[in-house]
C-alpha cells in the first residue's frame, strides 16, 4: 500500500512541477509580447490584442472553479478517509472520485427508538423525517415485515439515517430470536439480513374464572397485565369486553416468556387460548406464516380476523367518522357515509378482503377511486389515492392486505388520508360498526400446515380443560361438604 501510495504522490508531484513549468512559459511568452505597453496615456498605444488577455483571464477563472468544484471535496475526501480507515481506503487516490462519493455521510450511526403507547410506524418514521415512501419500502422489503403490522409499546426499531435524510438501514426484531437488518442498496432496494439472537422462550399455561373483572382474574391466574391484554386484543373481534363480559367466564390460556442468557427479557405470546363467554367457546390458536405474518384462528382454521378489514391502511389514525358532518370543502352539513383515515401520502392502502375490482378511475369528489365487490352483498370503496397499484384494472381479482393503492388527496379533500366506504347490498354502512361477512377457513396446505403446528396446543388445553373440570368438582364436593356442616 505505501509503495503504491509514493508512486501515486511522486506522479502528482511530477505532473504539478510540469504544469508549474507550462504556466512560467506561458507567463514569460505573455509578458514578452506586452513589455512595450505602459500605463502612461501619452504613450501612443501600439494596438494590443485584447481578446487574447480575455482568453487567459477567462482560462484562470475556469481553473479556479474546476479546483473549487472538484479538486477541494476530492481532496477533503481523500483527507476523511485517511482519518477512518487508513489501510482499506488508500486506494481511493488512485481513483478519480464520484461527485456522489463526496456527498456521503462520514459515518452515520445506527439510532434506537423505543415504541411508545399508541404510537404508530407511521408517526414513528415521520418524527425521524422519513416519508411514506420510505415505509413503503420497508414493508415491500419482505422479510418478515408482517410483524411491524403489530409493534407493542417497549419494541425497539433501529434507524440509520444517511446525510441527505435518506434512510440507508432499518432494524427490527420481528420476535425476540430474530434481527433483521434492511440496508440500502445503490440502486435504491433494501437488502435484508436476517441474525438469529440465542433466546429461550419458555411456556405457561394459566386459567382462570371471571369474578370482577378481566384483570382482576388474570392476576389470580398468574398473567401479568400485559399479557390480559394480549388475550382481550386475540378475542376483540368476538367478545366485547366492556360489554360482554359476565361473571363466571373462563379461560384458558397458553402463552410463553422470553429468556436471554437464563434472564427474564419480556413477555412472549399468547399460543392458543380459550375463552368462554356467557357459554359460548371461542377459540384461537396462534399460527405463523411462511411470509412471517402472525394470525389467530380458530380450532377449525377460520380466521379470527374477519372477511372485511374495517380498517385498510396501516399506522393511521381517524381523522373523521360516519355519520352526518358538516363537509369541511361543500361546507354544507351532510351524510359522511365512510372513515376517514389520515395518513401521510404514499402510505400503503390494502384491500379490505378478498374480491374483484368493480371501479378503477377518478372520481369528482372522491379523487383516484377503486371499488372492490368483496362479497355479492359487500362492496368496499378506497378514495383520495395518490396512484393506484401497478397492474390493476376493472375486474382484477384482489386478495385481503393486498396493496391496491396510496394515499393521497385527489378529489375533495383538506389533506392527505384515505375515505374508506363499505356498501352493504348497496347501501353505506359504518365500517366500525357494520357486522362483516364470515370470514372463510384457510385453505388447502395452509389447514394442513396449521393442523400440525397447532396440534399440540390444542391437546394441550384440552388436558387443561379436563384437569380444571375435575379441580372443580372437587372444589364444588368441599363447599357441599361445608355447607352441611
Ligand atoms: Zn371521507
Amino acid at each position: 500500500m505505501d509503495r503504491q501510495l509514493r508512486r501515486v504522490a511522486t506522479t502528482h508531484a511530477a505532473h504539478h512541477q510540469a504544469i508549474r513549468r507550462k504556466t512560467r512559459h506561458c507567463h514569460s511568452r505573455f509578458y514578452a509580447r506586452v513589455a512595450h505597453w505602459s500605463f502612461r496615456g501619452e504613450t501612443p498605444a501600439i494596438a494590443f490584442r485584447w481578446w487574447r488577455e480575455r482568453w487567459v483571464l477567462g482560462g484562470g477563472a475556469f481553473l479556479l472553479a474546476l479546483l473549487t468544484l472538484l479538486g477541494i471535496p476530492a481532496w477533503a475526501n481523500v483527507m476523511r478517509h485517511h482519518a477512518s480507515k487508513p489501510a482499506r481506503e488508500t486506494l481511493t487516490l488512485a481513483l478519480p472520485p464520484a461527485p456522489k462519493e463526496a456527498a456521503r455521510p462520514v459515518a452515520a450511526t445506527w439510532k434506537n427508538v423505543d415504541v411508545e403507547p399508541g404510537e404508530t410506524l407511521s408517526e414513528i418514521f415521520q418524527s425521524q423525517g422519513l416519508s411514506g415512501a420510505d415505509l413503503a419500502s420497508v414493508m415491500a422489503s419482505g422479510k418478515d415485515t408482517g410483524a411491524l403490522n403489530t409493534l407493542h409499546p417497549g419494541d425497539q426499531l433501529g434507524f440509520l439515517i444517511g446525510a441527505k435524510g435518506h434512510l440507508d438501514g432499518f432494524r427490527y426484531s420481528p420476535d425476540a430470536g430474530t434481527e433483521v437488518t434492511l440496508t440500502a442498496q445503490t440502486d435504491g432496494s433494501l437488502h435484508a439480513q436476517v441474525t438469529t439472537l440465542p433466546v429461550e422462550r419458555r411456556m405457561h399455561f394459566a386459567h382462570g374464572v371471571v369474578q370482577g373483572s378481566l384483570f382482576a382474574a388474570g392476576e389470580k391466574a398468574g398473567l401479568s397485565e400485559t399479557m390480559v391484554l394480549k388475550l382481550a386484543d386475540v378475542f376483540k373481534y368476538d367478545i366485547d369486553f366492556i360489554k360482554d363480559l359476565k361473571q363466571g367466564d373462563r379461560f384458558t390460556v397458553v402463552y410463553d416468556d422470553v429468556y436471554r442468557n437464563g434472564q427474564y427479557v419480556h413477555g412472549g405470546d399468547i399460543i392458543a387460548a380459550e375463552f368462554i363467554n356467557d357459554g359460548h367457546r371461542y377459540t384461537a390458536y396462534r399460527f405463523k406464516q411462511s411470509d412471517g405474518s402472525v394470525a389467530y384462528f380458530s380450532a377449525d382454521g377460520r380466521p379470527l380476523r374477519k372477511a372485511l378489514l374495517r380498517t385498510p391502511v396501516s399506522f393511521t389514525r381517524i381523522s373523521s367518522r360516519f355519520g352526518m358532518r358538516v363537509d369541511p370543502i361543500l361546507d354544507k352539513r351532510r351524510l359522511h357515509a365512510g372513515i376517514d383515515y389520515a395518513a401521510p401520502t404514499g402510505t400503503p392502502i390494502h384491500a379490505a378482503g378478498n374480491g374483484v375490482i368493480v371501479f378503477r378511475g377518478h372520481s369528482r369528489g372522491f379523487g383516484n377511486l377503486i371499488k372492490i365487490r368483496n362479497t355479492p352483498t359487500y362492496t368496499t370503496g378506497y378514495g383520495h389515492m395518490s396512484r393506484f397499484a401497478k397492474g390493476l384494472h376493472v375486474g382484477s381479482h384482489v386478495t385481503q392486505g393486498e396493496v391496491i393503492g396510496y394515499v393521497g388527496q385527489t378529489g375533495w379533500a383538506t389533506g392527505p388520508h384515505l375515505h374508506y366506504e363499505v356498501w352493504v347490498n348497496g347501501k353505506p354502512e359504518n365500517p366500525l360498526t357494520v357486522t362483516m361477512p364470515k370470514p372463510q377457513p384457510l385453505s388447502g396446505t395452509l389447514m394442513a400446515e396449521f393442523k400440525a403446528q397447532t396440534a399440540p396446543m390444542v391437546a394441550r388445553i384440552q388436558m387443561i380443560d379436563t384437569a380444571t373440570q375435575r379441580l372443580a368438582r372437587v372444589d364444588t364436593g368441599h363447599s357441599d361438604v361445608a355447607a352441611t356442616n
